[in-house]
Parts: C-alpha cells; sequence; structure tokens
C-alpha cells in the first residue's frame, strides 16, 4: 500500500518521540474542535458568526483524521489496530458506557 509506504518514509525521518508530540498536539485540536463544535449548538454562548455548525462538524473530521493520521505516522496504528483491535476496545467501552446509563437511570428511580 502507498499510503503505508509513506508512513514508513515519515518514520524514517522522524523520531518516533517527536510523531507522538505531533499525535498530543492535533490531540489537542481535536479537543478545540470538539469544543467549537458544542458552542455552535448551544444557545447563550455564541461563537464566532462565521463558523457554522457545518464548519465546525467539518473541522472536526478534519482533526480526527489528523490524529489518526499522526498515530499512523508513529507506527502504534496500523490495518490490524484499525480493522480488528480498535473496533474491539470501542464495542467494549460503548457497553461500559451504556451499563454505567443504566445503573444511572436504576439510582434515579431508586430515589423517587
Ligand atoms: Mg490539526
Amino acid at each position: 500500500m502507498e499510503q503505508l509506504k509513506e508512513f514508513e518514509e515519515i518514520r524514517a525521518q522522524i523520531p518516533v518521540t517527536e510523531i507522538l508530540t505531533v499525535v498530543a498536539e492535533e490531540a489537542a485540536e481535536l479537543t478545540h474542535a470538539a469544543l467549537k463544535l458544542r458552542r455552535t449548538m448551544k444557545l447563550g454562548n455564541p461563537t464566532d458568526e462565521t463558523i457554522t455548525f457545518q464548519k465546525a462538524q467539518a473541522n472536526l473530521y478534519e482533526e480526527i483524521a489528523d490524529v489518526l493520521c499522526a498515530l499512523m505516522a508513529s507506527g502504534f496504528i496500523g490495518e490490524y489496530e484499525l480493522d480488528t483491535l480498535l473496533p474491539g476496545i470501542i464495542m467494549h467501552k460503548l457497553e461500559r458506557w451504556a451499563d454505567r446509563l443504566k445503573e444511572q437511570k436504576q439510582k434515579a428511580g431508586e430515589l423517587v
């Protein structure tokens, strides 16, 4: 795959420690993009009028791609992780989140 070859070329020129710095920077940008998208959805805390919901959503996708790209360049994320490992972790986290919501709902019911 051509893309994997490019990631290998990046790794050959930049130490993985520096690539992880890029991961952290891009993750911070993803955080900012999520907060900006939230502000376009919430009344009472308006953001710059030029930043529409659609623009903020597009920026969120771009930052997700930046984080993934940097992780792939680091060598910690490859085909196996994207196709097998991460979907399994995501399913586990999703179930845990749903369980927490269920527990919260049950506790709220107990208080009534
Ligand atoms: Mg970015």
